[in-house]
């Protein structure tokens, strides 16, 4: 397949007349069944008709990704919502409210419009109205119902970037928008709504503690915060591994000198026998380090800077064929939550602690 690629530079309305005509080229390909790549505010979405079965079936196709790991809607409009739920509780019109459009995703009971093929099986849809310019007019024209994944193949850390987009799914869509890099950086937090109090399944920039302002009790998954526990995780998707580099990767957690030695003397002996090592660290210790390739998350101070981050340090740690690579652990608090989650399934809960 051959895959157009176009750059969208204006940050919103007015878009430039040849901006207006690819909008227009993505909003037919959608409508008669095919792929568009394209950015949101969390990270890059591969979206297709939420309400076409065949579309739906290509989305899992292009990203190789089983079939029980449901989609979630895109919408553009909060009206819209009442072709695809059947309906909405009073907590979910008010997080509706408090914070929509943006980062958050709702689990609602879906109507007979909504294909089971984009809900794994299920009774329930997942449904997001992005706050991106780009994202929310890509939905409109494309008929106003986007299932859209992250746009990297199953497995992949998420892209946050256009180029990450083109590596995984040149030749495999029928069009990538190229709006620039992601604010966020992470994926939606999704949230189950159809349960009393509201449970979190998946941490994100929305965190427990804004939800609880506007909510009241809100839930978290166990199996988010312990992986181990024992129970069966409630959203398909969360017993898939996610999110890895190619090498591997190790989280290390302690006192920070500790952590340092332990990373420092682990590089030193893979690199003795042969790997390529890397270390992620956050600026404060980042001179102290000592592997093949060193890089910055960020600041410990600025979580916003560390999810910005992850992501793209992952897949870099790709491009320079990192083999090994250690980690500093985060604060299992805030956004802290959903950076450590993102992590831990990184490094398919690899964790040493000291
Ligand atoms: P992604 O498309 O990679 O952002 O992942 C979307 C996540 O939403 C998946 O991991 C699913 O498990 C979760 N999800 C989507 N629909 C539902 C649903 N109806 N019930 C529970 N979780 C869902
Ligand atoms: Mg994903």
């Amino acid at each position: 397949m051959n895959t157009k690629i176009v750059k969208i530079q204006s940050k919103g309305a007015p878009f430039s007349a040849e901006e207006e005509d690819a909008f227009r080229l993505a909003g037919e390909i959608l409508k008669s069944g095919g792929l568009v790549a394209f950015p949101t505010e969390t990270v890059y979405g591969l979206g297709g008709d939420g309400l076409n079965k065949e579309s739906v079936r290509k989305i899992y196709a292009a990203k190789g990704r089983p079939q029980d790991n449901p989609l979630i809607i895109h919408i553009s409009h909060l009206k819209d919502i009442a072709l695809i739920v059947k309906d909405c509780p009073k907590a979910a019109r008010r997080a509706a409210e408090s914070f929509w459009p943006g980062p958050l995703t709702m689990i609602l009971p879906k109507t007979d419009m909504v294909p089971y093929e984009v809900t794994g099986g299920l009774d329930t849809v997942a449904v997001r109205f992005p706050s991106h310019p780009v994202a929310r007019k890509l939905i409109e024209c494309g008929g106003g119902y986007v299932a859209a994944p992250s746009a990297n193949l199953s497995g992949r850390p998420s892209p946050t970037t256009a180029k990450y987009v083109v590596e995984d799914m040149n030749g495999r869509v029928d069009m990538i928008v190229d709006g620039g890099d992601g604010d966020i950086g992470l994926e939606s937090t999704i949230v189950d709504m159809t349960v009393s109090p509201p449970r979190i399944l998946r941490p994100g920039f929305i965190t427990k503690e804004m939800l609880e302002q506007a909510l009241g009790e809100v839930d978290i998954d166990e199996t988010i915060i312990k992986p181990d526990s024992g129970q069966a995780p409630k959203a398909p998707g969360m017993k898939y591994r996610h999110y890895a580099p190619r090498g591997e990767l190790t989280i290390v957690e302690g006192p920070s000198q500790d952590v340092i030695a332990y990373m420092n003397e682990a590089a030193a002996a893979d690199r003795a026998s042969g790997e390529k090592t890397g270390i992620i660290g956050t600026s404060h210790f980042l001179a102290s380090y000592c592997a093949d390739v060193v890089k910055c998350v960020g600041n410990r101070e600025e979580e916003e800077t560390i999810a910005r981050n992850l992501f793209t340090v992952l897949r870099e740690f790709d491009d320079d064929g990192v083999t090994r690579i250690y980690s500093e652990s985060f604060d299992s608090q805030g956004l802290g939550q959903a950076i450590m989650n993102r992590l831990l399934k990184a490094a398919g809960h690899k964790v040493i602690k000291l």
